[in-house]
């Protein structure tokens, strides 16, 4: 496996084309892109972490080896169980996304519905994805997960859009591959990554043979450009020269961008589905229910333990973490963490065999999906209680630099300080705000799907008949 050293060196090979801000950057140079490489380097530090073992790697049947858990394909329950611990420590550790996260859970996905494939209509699907499985192991491989179409207008289907760009689509098939074009949007940190593995973003139909493709490209293969995200947290870092000043100073905030196709050629040794329509419903489905255990759910577990440290040390250093209502809505924050990690640990629990005799394991899809909503719905009130307990100075207070300035350190040392001085009272303060009145919020509502997708999951997961049968015979009504 690959060391974070082994990772850093490996960057400095890529060559993506980046942009962000409106000029072009380069990924090791950039403040902010370098948080995306920062945080992997991370993972890769804690998968090499003899104390994270069992978390971070797993035994691939592939290679017979330890590789990192991000690209392992769940074997038992067990794995998933140990998934989503992965999720929940990363986000521990980094306060931002995993960046291989993504990636890990269409992996997963794309392993069942390949083996089905083969199986069922004959294709070359799984062995190219086996292989190309083992020379990530084998090679140790950051691979970002590429889902999210632009969508265009919602309402109308990929083939009815005045652009047809805005769904990822094959305009060419040839002897050696084929070409596609496209964009993804919101792709968690696929700068900092090998590898992206690209999956349709919703069931495609009779007629929609174009888009339905699942495939593989190298980090800034010919024809890729990579537009950042960019926000007030991007200028700052910017302008701000000491990192510790910033919030979250080595990880930032969640990094993404809008992942441009630009006529890509893929090898067909790269391509893992390509027309077959009817299999993209289930393959999305897979990945849905194995995201929302683990970004939707235990990742923002991860989240809430460091939102919950704040909000008591804030407390603590103004003197009032005694107070009963202080108490009470730490109880509180705890509450919603707890409920979260027990609904993403049931979906592990709960997870089965999929597809029957692949040997390949997938979580419950009620429980993935109520974490993710209980993740969507108690973040708002974790930011809350945060923001509540951290008093307004969570986005009134000054910068630290005052501190280092002649002509105000006195002040803002005078008045800042409470039961601890102003240093720790400020740089908590900017560490709520990152959390309070950052991205987080809606990234959460949104990150590995819009709640409304969950709950027409789950509606219509739920068996309403066997529901009202119960109520029926209690009740004593005829049918
Ligand atoms: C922080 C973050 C990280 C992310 N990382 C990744 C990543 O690494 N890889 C990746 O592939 N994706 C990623 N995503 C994308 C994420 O999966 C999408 O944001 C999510 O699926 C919602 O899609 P959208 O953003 O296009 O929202 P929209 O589709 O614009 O949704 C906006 C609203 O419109 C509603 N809506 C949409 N379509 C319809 C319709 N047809 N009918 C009725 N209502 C509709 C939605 O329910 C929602 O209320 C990330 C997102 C975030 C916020």
């Amino acid at each position: 496996m690959k060391t974070a050293a082994e990772y850093l060196e490996s960057m400095k090979n890529l060559n993506p084309r980046i942009f962000l801000g409106g000029r072009e950057v380069k990924l090791l140079e950039n403040p902010t892109t370098l948080t995306v490489v920062r945080a992997n380097a991370r993972v890769y530090e804690l998968s090499t972490d003899p104390r994270y073992r069992e978390i971070m790697t797993a035994l691939s049947p592939y290679t017979g080896e330890r590789v990192s858990r991000c690209l392992h394909i769940a074997q038992s329950v067990r794995d998933l169980e140990m998934r989503a611990e992965m999720a929940l420590l990363t986000s521990q550790v980094l306060g931002t996304c995993n960046y291989r996260c993504v990636g890990a859970d269409v992996l997963n996905a794309l392993a069942g519905v390949t083996w089905e494939m083969d199986r069922e209509l004959g294709t070359d699907y799984h062995r190219r994805f086996t292989s190309y499985l083992r020379y990530l192991q084998e090679n140790d491989l950051a691979v970002s997960g590429a889902v999210t179409d632009p969508k265009g207008e919602r309402t109308k289907r990929p083939a009815q859009q005045d652009d047809p760009d805005v769904y990822v689509h094959v305009v060419e098939k040839n002897a050696d591959g084929i070409v596609v074009r496209g964009a993804k949007v919101s792709q968690s940190g696929a700068i900092g990554c090998h590898e992206t593995v690209v999956i349709p973003t919703m069931a495609m139909r009779p007629g929609e043979e174009d888009f339905a493709v699942a495939f593989a490209v190298p980090n800034g293969a010919p024809g890729i450009t990579y537009i950042c995200q960019y926000t007030p947290f991007t200028a700052e870092r910017e302008l701000i020269p000491d990192v510790k000043y910033l919030g979250n100073p080595l990880y930032g905030q969640r990094e993404t961008c809008i992942m441009v196709f630009e006529n890509v050629f893929v090898p067909w040794e790269r391509v893992f589905l390509c027309g077959e329509t009817q299999y993209t419903g289930r393959l999305i489905a897979r990945f849905a229910k194995t995201h929302r255990m683990n970004c939707g759910g235990a990742c923002k577990v991860g989240f809430a333990d460091l939102m919950i440290g704040a909000a008591q040390l804030a407390a603590e250093y103004a003197g009032v973490s005694k107070a009963p209502h202080i108490v009470e809505k730490i109880t509180e924050m705890i509450r919603i963490r707890e409920t979260c990690y027990a609904c993403t640990i049931a979906a592990a629990y709960k997870g089965k065999e999929e597809p029957a005799g692949s040997g390949f394991y997938q979580p419950d899809d009620i429980f993935g999906n109520v974490a993710k909503l209980a993740a969507a719905d108690g973040f708002w009130d974790l930011m809350k209680w945060a923001a509540d307990i951290g008093g307004g100075m969570v986005v009134t207070a000054p910068s630290e630099l005052e501190l280092e300035n002649p002509q105000t350190s006195n002040y803002v040392r005078k008045f800042m300080r409470a039961t601890a001085p102003a240093e720790p009272r400020l740089r908590i303060a900017k560490f709520l705000q990152n959390w309070c009145a950052g991205l987080h919020g809606a990234g959460t509502w949104h990150g590995a799907g819009s709640p409304q997708a969950q709950k027409l999951t789950l509606y219509a997961l739920t068996d309403l008949e066997s529901k009202k049968k119960m109520a029926r015979e209690l009740a004593g009504i005829e049918e």
